[in-house]
């Protein structure tokens, strides 16, 4: 019965249940669903996040909060950065705490402190421990601000953030054992939550204002338990191994230099691979009615003007002076694509026209954000322009969102959708975007592809589908997008003739799949560990002799292999069997084969399997159909 001492609680399944006023939220909680409180290491109260332990007085709507929930996360990583300063506090004692936010991959906390060293950390690691295992409680308390004041009277830091909590409100305090933190929550209930806590380092942090002290930070990562913290460490572990930068060196694909900071180099062997992926893309461009063209890398000032780069994309973008004109170097293809529609009449029956263009582009990416190949400030994407009508729009997206699918399906990665709809600042009218946004989502939704939507992270002139794939270690990028542009094509004045006689502009759809050699081959090398597919291995065939004996055999071999286009050698055979097999391991070479007495009498080769000790018997003949069909069809092996 409702009445002035209870309130009416809604949960996630749409229940309703009356409580008495003053309930603790973790007994709602329990009362709703018991199984689902013990995941739960706060709630969610109305939106906002809570302590399980906090009392509810009015009506709301109350949801578990777990580690999977990204504020149930943010929550255990900062309780896990109360931890390390009470840890701190205890070793290190006058150390003062200032701030301990969660980050996008872990918590930190700066301390007013001497310089720290890896013996104090040892010391913060035993006690944390110890308070893992005591179970501390998180304990909130309500401070005025005078009692507040007087707890922290050592910490100028926390004072300041007392200062500036508004008149009139109460400060929060979260006591851990005996370790009190001004803080305004929520928590984990007891340190029990902490014991996957792990700090990854520590470093030193200089102020912006130069009067102020130099600050020690401590970085770390939280998890609910052990397991999951050695899960991270295993993966974090891998990605260092499979960094690509890494990997990129060692099979001399590409490399860098100060000179020319954030422009590839581009080795012979990278060339290799990235010529093969132009390959595989331009067959497709062409099966699917594109042609290519190729356009300046640098125009004047007054074409970015009209395309709307000058005012909307400037600052990334690199320029230059010329007989007193200003040029820029192209970020995007998308004005020498507008400048060839234009520069002839035309008609509808030219459309879809769809122009593709592999040239280099420039963005000015600062320096401090450059890394490997995956941020550069030069790239060239697999890009291209399709000017369609209206009624032309749908087909296009449904065909492009197919070979999407079978582009990725080549890598073995999956993918999903984002769109992302109109942002605060947009060119053109609210109702063209509208439509544009919905026709995006209708195609999306029939051809049964996973997608999200993102309100207002749209490109200032059109909405975008931007693609995603996750790679193998389940780690998520960004490659691709379909951008649905009416803008581009008013601004730049073009009109083709409808087959009402009458002249209207087109549409323009800007696409890139892959996105940039660059960063999908820095992607991909990830994924792959360096083990490339045959087809897109520099070197496919390794072919060992066991002795000089056998060279004249294997040169044999080589030469055939390389009458049906595939990338072989032969080794010398100065070093032993047992060393080349291994360095054709590290080499990363997808088909080592090794001929000795027993297969140069017979005619048939001993293939090693990559990545295993395991050895097959084939026919010279075999072996040859084999390895051509499986590069022919783009297919992993194994
Ligand atoms: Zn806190
Ligand atoms: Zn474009």
């Amino acid at each position: 019965m409702p009445d002035s001492t209870s309130i009416r609680i809604r949960f996630p399944d749409g229940k309703e249940e009356l409580f008495p006023i003053g309930t603790v939220v973790r007994d709602a909680l329990a009362r709703w669903d018991l199984a689902q409180l013990k995941n739960a290491l706060a709630a969610s109260w109305n939106g906002v996040p809570v302590d399980l332990a906090s009392t509810l007085s009015s009506d709301g709507t109350l949801a578990p909060l777990t580690f999977e929930d990204r504020a149930g996360r943010d929550i255990l990583q900062h309780s896990s950065a109360h931890l390390v300063a009470k840890g701190l506090v205890e070793v290190v004692p006058g150390a003062r705490p200032t701030h301990g936010p969660p980050t996008d991959d872990g918590f930190y906390y700066d301390f007013d402190v001497r310089p720290l060293t890896p013996s104090d950390l040892d010391g913060v690691r035993a006690a944390m421990d110890r308070s893992v295992r005591a179970k501390e409680p998180f304990l909130r308390r309500e401070l005025t601000r005078t009692q507040a004041e007087k707890l922290f009277a050592e910490n100028p830091h926390k004072l300041r953030y007392i200062s500036e909590v508004p008149e009139g409100e109460s400060v929060s305090v979260y006591d851990t054992g005996d370790f009190s933190d001004l803080c305004r929550g929520p928590h984990v209930p007891t340190t029990e939550w902490l014991q996957g806590v792990h700090i990854l380092g520590f470093s030193a942090i200089a102020p912006e204002d130069p009067t102020a002290p130099t600050l020690q930070r401590i970085r770390g990562v939280g998890f609910p338990t052990r397991g999951e913290l050695d899960t991270y460490l295993k993966m974090r572990t891998e990605a260092e191994a499979r960094d690509h930068r890494t990997v990129g060196a060692k099979l001399e694909l590409f490399t860098f230099v100060d000179e020319a900071p954030g422009f590839p180099i581009w080795l012979p062997n990278g060339m290799i691979v990235v010529h093969e992926l132009e390959r595989f893309v331009r067959e497709h461009l062409d099966a699917a009615g594109y042609v290519e063209v190729r356009t300046p890398l640098l125009f004047a000032q007054s074409v970015y003007e009209t395309s709307g780069h000058w005012d909307h994309y400037r600052k990334d973008m690199f320029l230059t002076e010329a007989e007193g004109r200003t040029f820029g170097w192209k970020p995007m293809n998308c004005p020498g694509s507008m400048l060839i529609f234009r520069s002839r009449a035309r008609s509808y029956r030219e459309l879809p026209m769809r122009l593709a263009e592999f040239a280099p582009l420039h963005r000015f990416e600062a320096s401090g954000t450059l890394h490997g190949l995956t941020r550069v400030r030069e790239f060239v994407q697999d890009d291209a322009h399709i000017f369609v009508t209206e009624e032309q729009v749908e087909s296009e997206i449904r065909t492009l969102l197919a070979w999407i699918e079978r582009a990725f399906a080549t890598f073995r990665l999956e993918w999903s959708c984002e769109l992302s709809t109109r942002p605060a600042q947009f060119l053109g009218e609210a109702a063209v975007w509208d439509r544009a946004e919905a026709t995006l989502e209708r195609v999306l939704k029939s051809s049964g592809v996973k997608y999200r939507v993102s309100p207002g992270e749209g490109g200032f002139y059109a909405p975008k589908i931007d693609i995603h794939i996750r790679d193998s270690l389940g780690r998520p990028w960004q490659t691709g997008t379909i951008q649905l542009d009416y803008q581009m094509p008013l601004r730049f004045g073009l009109e083709y003739q409808g087959p009402d006689g009458q002249l209207h502009p087109p549409i323009v759809v800007h696409r890139t799949i892959l996105g940039s050699w660059e960063r999908f081959l820095g992607v991909l090398l990830e994924h792959v560990g360096g083990r490339l597919p045959p087809w897109l291995a520099p070197l496919q065939v390794r072919v060992l002799p066991v002795t000089d004996r056998h060279t004249p055999a294997s040169l044999g071999l080589v030469e055939e292999l390389r009458a049906d286009h595939l990338r072989a050698e032969v080794t010398g055979t100065e070093e032993s069997l047992a060393k080349r097999v291994r360095n054709a391991e590290v080499d990363r070479v997808p088909y080592v084969v090794v001929l000795g007495d027993k297969e140069v009498a017979e005619g048939t080769v001993a293939l090693r399997v990559r990545g295993s000790r395991e050895t097959r018997a084939f026919s010279r003949a075999e072996f040859l159909a084999h390895v051509s069909e499986r590069v022919r069809k783009r297919e992993f092996d194994p």
